[in-house]
């Protein structure tokens, strides 16, 4: 077996430097183009990203890491786990990421602790797992043609499986993969990746058994390459031991979120990953050299501590940045030059056993300099500019009691019984957003923008009151983002021009660097607000976005703990809640759609961190007087792992996704005790529901629920809608609630 390269990555990000996949995907589903014209860009997007890994001197390739929408759905294709009701459909893999006319898609949700989403596995007993490796053989042969041997990287049984809630069929997956190592030899291929991140979360001893029992098998597999299990966002724990003890000749650890492993692995080749692939800060030489000197194995080979899918592609992208956060900073191939120069380095300090740390630091330095070409003087160092201490969080103060703020807010608001509003965000204009772009270039003026805005607003609110709801909200015409228009209004924070990173398919976003101390230079939405209170003698509600989401969907400074981060956000978004009130807001929403993002991936870490997100939520919304309603929107139903985390918010009013999810979700957030308002309409789709099936759900609400605490609203924000839907389902919303009331 030829031993593994001096120095790889886990993975790459596929959606072009400019998003070039995207267009073509949205050109290829809208019909504009053909298949055949998605897939020359796919393939020049994968020769461009094979030969820039080789130009930065990067040893080992992987292969199979580009998908057209998602490396999961890649697998389930893979292995031959396509449902019979998609089998028919045009293109089925895009029936099954996206659904068609008369099909839904397959479910998605978030890939472990990251923002990325995977599409779940669908496997019943309809399932006939059967291999069709023409994607990752195609890929190698492809990189072949241009002259470089790849290894291919194929998502492993065991995560496969536990996925798609399956791992009793493991004997029948592992066929599928004996065959595509089979397949993989038979090519020439020297070796493989198998993803297994699953194994860094807690496992059972039945699924440990099934680890092993996996790689014991594939490892006595007749002919294969060398296998490389890669595990990432965390410690493999006691996944590490079984694995250590199957035939696999590598095994890859992040070595970033997790410590150096104590196993024994001198017979092992350890992929070490040392550059981060989860934020954009530069390796600290002097760690990551400590790190790969402490790994005891046969092999140590530098790489990134997961996939660089989760990093935007290049710092080239990005000349607006301020040069000293710029020298602070990588992307995806400033981070392939990391891992090349720590490679070099570390081999240099190997070769020499009198090399100190301090001169494979100055090689590091060198060679990285050499390979992104930065000027001189602006070396990397173990030196983290000096940052200032965080600013003493205000003492935080307590609410009454949730009886006397409803007595206080029920006298004030004067609402109706089962009140009705929405979540905040109404359709985004085309036009909205080409004003946004007009005011980049410089063609409008701010003043001119804001007019446009403003006249945005008055038309959600005339809306609004058309329609007859209670609550009105102001829309959010002003933000391009949830996150990033935050980012934009507070001190600490940067954000990028091209910095996008896949989301899910064609979705990108362009999270926001939180680098400094954050804070609030003046307030950031109290004049949309405002202008929106002063257009309605309805009650307006004001919108926020909560400290934990605000930081999930950022890249984070890491040299301050997590939860101080975040109090420092709370403390900015707190000041915002007093200056909305002050403007005569009696109602504002925190929106927290990421509490459950960030819960750790291990059980034994996961009461900590609930109790501080919970503790910076409470900090932003405890200086709202009692007759100001706090409301809070959490946009999914799989809830349960954080119920009580939610009920601590201790917010008055709770939105939360519940159309798709039903009755489970009903019985779950009943014992809260305080108002309610679980979504009665999917905003996901296009279509209109009907007053009656509105008001069936509402029924069904009620009787679950104290008809007192019962709020009416749709599941999540409307602004992926178009107008025509929003009012047409809107309209059919008031008008059950009304038949509702009319026989309360
Ligand atoms: N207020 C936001 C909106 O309506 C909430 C979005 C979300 O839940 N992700 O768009
Ligand atoms: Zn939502």
């Amino acid at each position: 077996m030829s031993s593994f390269p001096t120095s790889t990555v886990l993975g790459y990000p596929r959606i072009g430097p400019r998003r070039e996949l995207k267009r073509a995907l949205e050109s290829y589903w809208s019909g504009r183009s053909t298949r055949a014209d998605l897939d020359r860009v796919g393939a020049g997007l994968r020769e461009r990203t094979w030969r820039r890994l080789a130009e930065l001197g990067l040893d080992g390739l992987p292969s199979n890491t580009f998908s057209l929408y998602d490396q999961v759905l890649d697998t389930a294709v893979l292995l031959g786990a396509v449902p019979e009701r998609y089998r028919d459909a045009a293109d089925p893999y895009f029936a099954m990421a996206r659904g068609t006319e008369g099909l839904a898609p397959l479910r998605m949700t978030k890939w472990f602790d990251t923002n990325y989403h995977y599409i779940v596995p669908e496997i019943g007993p309809d399932t006939v797992f059967k291999l069709d490796a023409s994607k990752p053989l195609g890929e190698v042969r492809e990189a072949r043609a241009l002259g470089f041997e790849t290894r291919p990287v194929v998502v492993g049984p065991v995560t496969f499986l536990l996925l798609g809630s399956a791992l009793d069929r493991l004997d029948e997956v592992l066929g599928c993969y004996e065959e595509l190592l089979a397949a993989l030899a038979a090519e020439g291929v020297a070796w493989v990746q198998l993803d297994e991140p699953a194994l860094v979360g807690d496992r059972t001893p039945g699924e440990l058994a099934a680890v092993r029992a996996a790689y014991e098998r594939l490892g006595s597999a007749a002919a294969r390459p060398g296998l490389f299990v890669a595990s990432y966002f965390g410690d493999l724990g006691e996944s590490l031991p079984v694995l250590a003890g199957t035939p696999v000749e590598a095994i890859g650890v992040d070595l970033v979120r997790g410590g150096v492993p104590v196993a024994d692995l001198t017979g092992k080749t350890v992929v070490a990953g040392v550059v981060s692939g989860r934020d954009v800060w530069r390796t600290s030489p002097g760690r990551a050299l400590a790190a790969l000197d402490a790994v005891r194995a046969a092999r140590v080979v530098v790489s990134t501590s997961c996939s660089l899918l989760h990093v935007p592609y290049s710092l080239a992208g990005e000349p607006g940045l301020e040069p000293e956060l710029r020298g602070r900073l990588a992307f995806a191939e400033e981070k392939v030059a990391e891992v090349v120069a720590l490679a070099a380095a570390h081999a240099a300090a190997r070769a020499s056993a009198r090399a100190s740390a301090r001169a494979s630091a100055r090689a590091f330095a060198r060679a990285s300099t050499h390979a992104l070409g930065s000027a001189p003087g602006v070396l990397p160092g173990d030196d983290q500019p000096s940052v200032a201490l965080p600013p003493e969080p205000s003492p935080s103060q307590e609410r009454s009691p949730y009886a006397v703020r409803a007595a206080a807010q029920a006298a004030h608001l004067r609402l109706p019984p089962l009140p009705t509003t929405t979540i905040g965000s109404f359709p985004q204009t085309g036009e909205l957003r080409a004003a946004r772009a007009a005011v980049a270039a410089g063609t409008l003026s701010q003043a001119g923008y804001e007019r446009r805005v403003e006249a945005e607003i008055e038309r959600v609110i005339r809306v609004q009151e058309r329609l007859g709801l209670d609550v009105l909200v102001h829309g959010e015409p002003e933000r391009n983002d949830m996150v990033q228009y935050f980012a934009e209004h507070l001190d600490g924070f940067a954000v990028t021009t091209n910095g996008w990173v896949q989301s899910y398919g064609s979705r990108c976003t362009r999270p926001p660097i939180l680098h400094g101390d954050v804070a609030r230079p003046e307030p950031i939405t109290v004049r949309w607000a405002g202008y929106a209170q002063s257009l309605t003698s309805q009650p307006v509600k004001g919108m926020l976005t909560g400290p934990v989401t605000i930081v999930a969907w950022s890249f984070v400074r890491d040299d301050l703990p997590l939860r101080d981060v975040v109090l420092q956000v709370a403390d900015a978004i707190g000041q915002e809640v007093r200056d909305l009130e002050a403007a005569g807001l009696s109602i504002i929403q925190v929106d927290e759609p990421a509490l459950r993002e960030l819960l750790p991936l291990r059980r034994s870490a996961q009461a900590e961190y609930l109790e501080w997100a919970v503790a910076a939520y409470r900090r932003a919304t405890s200086g709202a007087s009692e007759r100001t309603q706090i409301h809070t929107h959490l946009c999914y139903s799989d809830a349960d792992q954080i119920l009580a985390a939610i009920d601590g918010l201790d917010a008055d009013v709770t939105t939360i996704e519940s159309a798709r999810s039903g009755a489970r979700i009903l019985g779950a957030v009943s014992a809260f005790g305080r108002g309610l308002g679980p979504g009665v309409y999917d905003i996901h789709s296009p279509r209109v529901p009907s007053a009656e099936e509105v008001e069936s759900l509402l029924r069904r609400t009620v009787e679950a629920l104290p008809v007192e605490r019962v709020w009416v609203n749709p599941d999540c924000g409307l602004k992926t809608r178009t107008y025509e839907e929003v009012e047409a389902s809107l309209a059919n919303v008031v008008t059950a609630t009304r038949r509702l009331r009319s026989a309360l």
